[in-house]
């Protein structure tokens, strides 16, 4: 299969675009797998959430403005569809001080219990393009294990609204839950396309370290591969594009948001909990809504870690993230980025594994389907 060659988002006509992430870090209980950071809200806990977000961009306008046009807005979680209209009203004047390019995408992350009819007429007005449903399973046992706050039914409704709603919408499965059976992941994949969703995302249950099953992982666990071969199979008869390891689009309707990840593209994190990447390091926010809100109030900005860049570390993790997409990595760009040397050593590794796991033009690497069922194993001999 050729690799598709679309005009990867990094650099725009007017310069490097900018792309925002705001993390929500709220969830109604907290599921045994999750690491990210959230919490079950207290009273009043979103208004200081959103009072310590004003906060954080004024920071950021004052050290950075002004900012580029935003090519992409993501709200994710946490849970994003927890905050009220009327909580959501706010968060969207907080970010008006940011203009975005026309055709940007936005996206919101959403889970079944939360989502209401107001919810999709508000970001519909507010030029929201994208909602990201949690679903990760249509059978209630499957949800019961993962602990999950919607049952089926409710998923299903969500599913519903979405379609109707006109606008675009994915979902996240999960896949390799406990005492799950390829017969039952095959009922909920097919069951889940026929809402018309332009976009899944599919991911593998992993324990990790930060969670509840981290330290205690539940039995039943086999191996994901064939859940995930069979995936890919039967997607692509569906003519869904795989575009990432875990990412699946229709019709060309991919996340441009999650490319720019992929591509080490600028993106500015905000939020407890948030992580960014501006001016190649990365840093990460305050972890807890308290550390944020304490140093947002002392006009600091809410920082926990920032990443010196360190040129070895970069290209390692570059040609990964990179190699993740179908697009794979361009040699020449990739040399230009990070130096003949870096590429060098790494079409050295590239070479010593096997053929079938790679597909190659002249210029592009990247992974075969077989290669992105083992991408694991592939990142470990890069790192
Ligand atoms: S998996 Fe999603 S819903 Fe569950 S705790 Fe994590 S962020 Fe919240």
């Amino acid at each position: 299969m050729a690799i598709e060659e679309e005009r990867l988002p990094f650099f725009g006509p007017s310069g490097p675009p900018l792309y925002l992430y705001v993390h929500v870090p709220f969830c109604r209980s907290k599921c045994p797998y999750c690491a990210f950071y959230s919490v079950v809200p207290g009273t009043g806990a979103v208004e200081a959430y959103l009072d310590g977000l004003e906060a954080e961009i004024s920071l950021r306008l004052r050290e950075g403005a002004p900012f580029p046009s935003l090519s992409s807005v993501y709200f994710g979680g946490g849970t994003p569809s927890l905050l009220s209209p009327s909580q959501w009203e706010r968060l969207f004047s907080l970010l008006e001080v940011f203009c975005l390019r026309p055709g940007a995408e936005v996206t919101v992350e959403a889970n079944p219990e939360s989502l209401t009819a107001s919810h999709l007429c508000l970001w519909r007005e507010r030029g929201v393009t994208r909602v990201s449903l949690g679903v990760q399973s249509l059978d209630d046992e499957e949800l019961r294990i993962l602990g999950r706050s919607h049952d089926s039914r409710r998923a299903r409704d969500a599913l519903g609204a979405l379609a109707a709603s006109g606008l675009s919408f994915s979902a996240d499965l999960i896949f390799n839950i406990p005492g799950q059976t390829l017969r039952r992941w095959h009922r909920t994949v097919r069951e889940i396309l026929a809402f018309g969703m332009d976009h899944l995302s599919l991911y593998e249950l992993t324990l990790e370290e930060r969670s509840a099953w981290g330290r205690r992982p539940p039995e039943g666990m086999a191996s994901g591969y064939p859940f995930y071969r069979w995936s890919q199979w039967y997607l692509a008869s569906r003519g869904f594009f795989q575009y990432e390891v875990a990412s699946f689009a229709f019709n060309r309707r991919w996340s441009r948001h999650n490319l720019a990840y992929w591509n080490r593209a600028p993106v500015l994190g905000l939020g407890p909990g948030a992580w960014g990447f501006l001016a190649e390091r990365r840093y990460g926010n305050e972890n807890s809504l308290a550390g944020y809100l304490r140093k947002t109030e002392e006009g600091r900005l809410p920082l926990a870690v920032v990443e010196e860049p360190d040129q070895e570390r970069d290209w390692r993790e570059a040609a990964i993230l990179a190699l993740r997409t179908a697009w794979g990595i361009s040699r020449s760009l990739f040399a230009r980025r990070y130096g003949p040397v870096p590429l060098e050593t790494l079409l050295t590794v590239i070479d010593g594994l096997p053929e079938r796991f790679f597909r190659k033009t002249e210029d592009r690497i990247a992974l075969s389907r077989r290669g992105m069922a083992v991408a694991n194993a592939i990142w470990e001999r890069i790192l």
